[in-house]
C-alpha cells in the first residue's frame, strides 16, 4: 500500500458550528494522521484560486462567497492510499447523497455548504498542499 499525503479543508460552516475536533476525530479514527495544520480567513483571490477549476459554474460566484466568510482550517493528512480513504469518509459532495456515517452526511447542511474538502487525486493534493503550506510546515511523523 502507497503511503500517501492529501489536502483536506474544514470549510466556514464547520467551523463555525464548532466541529473541528470530531472532524480531526474522523481523520484519526481512520488512521490518518495531520501533518500539517493552521487557521485562515481565506481573501476572495485565494479563494478563486484554489477553486479556478470552477470558474465558469454557475455556483463560483456563491463558492468563493461562502469560502471567505469565516475561517477555515486546512491540513495535509498521511496515510495509506490517503487520497481515497480520505474521499470515502468525508462522503459524496451532495450530504443528501453522502453515505451515512461520512463527514459530509453527519456535519453537512447542503452542496453549498458542505463542511470539507479533500483532494479528489494525487495530482491535485500535491497542487493543494503546495497552494497553502511550505515544504517546511509539513512536519514528518516519525514516532
Ligand atoms: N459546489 C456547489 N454547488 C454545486 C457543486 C459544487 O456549491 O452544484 C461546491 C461545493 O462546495 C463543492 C465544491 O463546489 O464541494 C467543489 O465541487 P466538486 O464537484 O469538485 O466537489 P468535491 O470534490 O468538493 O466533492
Amino acid at each position: 500500500m502507497a503511503i500517501e499525503r492529501t489536502f483536506s479543508i474544514i470549510k466556514p460552516d464547520a467551523v463555525a458550528k464548532n466541529h473541528i475536533g470530531a472532524i480531526y476525530n474522523r481523520f484519526e479514527t481512520a488512521g490518518l494522521k495531520i501533518v500539517a495544520a493552521k487557521m485562515l480567513h481565506l481573501t476572495k483571490e485565494q479563494a478563486e484560486g484554489f477553486y479556478a477549476e470552477h470558474s465558469e459554474r454557475g455556483f463560483f460566484g456563491a463558492l468563493v462567497a461562502f469560502m471567505t466568510s469565516g475561517p477555515i482550517m486546512v491540513q495535509v493528512l498521511e496515510g495509506e492510499n490517503a487520497v481515497l480513504a480520505h474521499r470515502e469518509i468525508l462522503g459524496a459532495t451532495n450530504p443528501a447523497q453522502a453515505a451515512p456515517g461520512t463527514i459530509r452526511a453527519d456535519f453537512a447542511q447542503s452542496i453549498d455548504e458542505n463542511a470539507a474538502h479533500g483532494s479528489d487525486s494525487l495530482a491535485s493534493a500535491e497542487r493543494e498542499i503546495a497552494y497553502f503550506f511550505s515544504a517546511e510546515e509539513l512536519c514528518p511523523r516519525t514516532r
